[in-house]
C-alpha cells in the first residue's frame, strides 16, 4: 500500500467507526463534497453535491444567520447537540451537528465543514439511564416513606414493650406479697400451730402450698425476664465451690426425682477451682437445667450431672444429661426464646411457661459463660453451662 494512502484510509475507518459523515461547502453554503453517507443508518445527508447545506441537513433551517457568522469568522464553532431525527419506522435517532469554518492553506475561510455524528446508541443509553435514575429516585422516595413507617412502628413496639415490662414488673411484685402471706399461714397450719389437722386437710394444704409455690416461681421468672430485658439484673459475685453448690441443689430437688423414680448420677472432677459466681443465680441455672431434665424425661430414667474443667481455658463446665424426649433440630433456634415451649414438651408437662432456659442462658452469659445443648430426639439431651474460674492464673 502506498504510504500516502494510509492517513486517508485511517480517517475513513475512524469516521465509519464513529458513525460520522461530513460535508464541505463553499462560501454560498453550496455543498462541494460529501463523505460516504452509507455507513450510518441515521446520520445521512438528505441531499448531495450542488445543493444548499440547509437542504442537505434540514435541521439547520432557521440557522442561516449562524452560518453567516461562521463564514464571517466571528463564530469559531457551532454545535447542535442531541438533535432528534424521526426515522421512517417511527423510532427516534439522535444526531450531533457540528459546523466549523473551512480554511484553505492560506488560512482564509473558503466555506463550511459540516460534521454529522450519529449518537443514537449513546442517546438511547442516556435515555435508559435517565429513566432508571428516575425510577431509582422513586424507589428511594418509597424507601424513605417505608423507613419512616417502620421507624414509627418500631417506636410503637418499643412503647408497648416498655408497657409490657412495666406490667410484668408491677404484677409480679404485687403477686409476691400476698403469696408470701399465703405460704406463711400455710406453714403455720401445716405445723399444727392452729390446732391439729383432721382427715385430708394436710394433704389439701400441701396441694395449695405447691400451687402457691408455682405462682411464686412464675412471678419470680417474670421479674427476672423483665430485669434481663431492661438490663437491670445485677450479679453479686463471690468465690463459689460449684461442686458443693450443685450437691445442695440436687438435694433440694430430691423430692422431684423421687416422685418420678429417677436416678441422679453426680460426677465431679477432683480439685476443681472455685468459680466467680452469684451463688443464688448459679443455683438457679443448675436448678432450671435439672428441673427440665427431670420434667422432660420418663420415670425410672437416669440423669447424669458432671462438673469438670471446660475445654476453653478459665472455665468450669456443668453438663446435665438426660434420657428424655430430646429436642428436634427445627426447635433448636427457638429454645432460648422467651415463652417458647416445644409441642412435645407441652404434652409431657403442663407446668412451665418457657422462661426458664431464656433466663438461665442470660444468667450464664452475664457470668461470662456459655449455655448450649446437644440432643438426639427420642433419646435424650445434654445441656452444658460454663462458669468462670475465680482466679485462672493460680490454676495450673
Ligand atoms: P419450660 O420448661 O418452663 O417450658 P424452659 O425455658 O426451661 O421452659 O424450656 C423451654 C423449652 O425447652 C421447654 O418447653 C422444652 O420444649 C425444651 N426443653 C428444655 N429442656 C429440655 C430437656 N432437657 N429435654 C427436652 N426438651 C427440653
Amino acid at each position: 500500500m502506498e504510504p500516502e494512502f494510509v492517513p486517508a484510509l485511517v480517517m475513513q475507518t475512524v469516521l465509519r467507526d464513529r458513525r460520522i459523515v461530513y460535508a464541505i461547502t463553499d462560501r454560498n453554503c453550496t455543498v462541494l463534497a460529501v463523505s460516504d453517507a452509507g455507513w450510518s443508518p441515521h446520520a445521512h445527508l438528505t441531499g448531495g453535491v450542488g445543493q444548499n447545506l440547509v437542504e442537505v441537513v434540514p435541521e439547520l433551517v432557521g440557522s442561516e444567520a449562524t452560518l453567516a457568522d461562521l463564514l464571517a469568522g466571528s463564530l469559531p464553532r457551532f454545535q447542535l447537540p442531541w438533535v432528534n431525527r424521526e426515522q421512517p419506522d417511527g423510532s427516534l435517532a439522535y444526531l450531533t451537528i457540528i459546523l466549523l469554518p473551512f480554511h484553505n492553506k492560506a488560512g482564509e475561510i473558503t466555506g463550511l465543514l459540516l460534521v454529522l455524528h450519529d449518537v443514537t446508541e449513546m442517546g438511547t443509553l442516556e435515555r435508559c439511564i435517565t429513566q432508571q435514575r428516575n425510577e431509582l429516585r422513586l424507589l428511594e422516595e418509597e424507601l424513605r416513606r417505608q423507613n419512616a413507617k417502620l421507624e414509627a412502628h418500631n417506636a410503637e413496639l418499643r412503647r408497648l414493650d416498655e408497657m409490657k415490662s412495666a406490667f410484668f414488673s408491677v404484677a409480679a411484685h404485687e403477686l409476691r406479697t400476698p403469696l408470701a402471706a399465703i405460704r406463711g399461714y400455710l406453714e403455720l397450719l401445716l405445723d399444727g400451730e392452729a390446732g391439729p389437722l383432721a382427715g385430708q386437710q394436710a394433704e389439701y394444704l400441701h396441694i395449695v402450698d405447691s400451687s402457691a409455690q408455682r405462682l411464686l416461681h412464675l412471678s419470680n421468672q417474670l421479674l427476672d425476664s423483665t430485669r434481663i430485658e431492661t438490663g437491670r439484673l445485677d450479679l453479686v459475685l463471690q468465690h463459689t465451690d460449684l461442686v458443693e453448690l450443685l450437691h445442695n441443689v440436687i438435694l433440694e430437688l430430691g423430692p422431684r426425682f423421687t416422685a418420678k423414680a429417677q436416678r441422679i448420677v453426680e460426677r465431679a472432677a477432683t480439685g476443681l477451682p472455685p468459680c466467680l459466681c452469684d451463688v443464688a443465680r448459679a443455683a438457679q441455672i443448675m436448678g432450671n437445667l435439672l428441673d427440665n431434665a427431670s420434667k422432660y424425661s420418663p420415670p425410672n430414667s437416669t440423669i447424669t450431672v458432671t462438673l469438670r474443667r471446660a475445654d476453653e481455658d478459665g472455665f468450669v463446665q456443668l453438663a446435665v444429661q438426660d434420657e428424655g424426649i430430646g429436642i428436634a433440630a427445627d426447635e433448636t433456634a427457638d429454645l432460648f426464646t422467651p415463652f417458647y415451649r416445644a409441642p412435645g414438651a407441652r404434652q409431657i408437662s403442663a407446668s412451665g411457661v418457657g422462661l426458664g432456659l431464656h433466663i438461665a442462658s442470660s444468667l450464664v452469659e452475664l457470668h461470662g459463660g456459655r449455655l448450649w445443648f446437644e440432643s438426639v430426639p427420642g433419646a435424650g439431651s445434654t445441656f452444658y453451662a460454663t462458669f468462670p474460674i475465680a482466679d485462672p492464673s493460680s490454676v495450673v
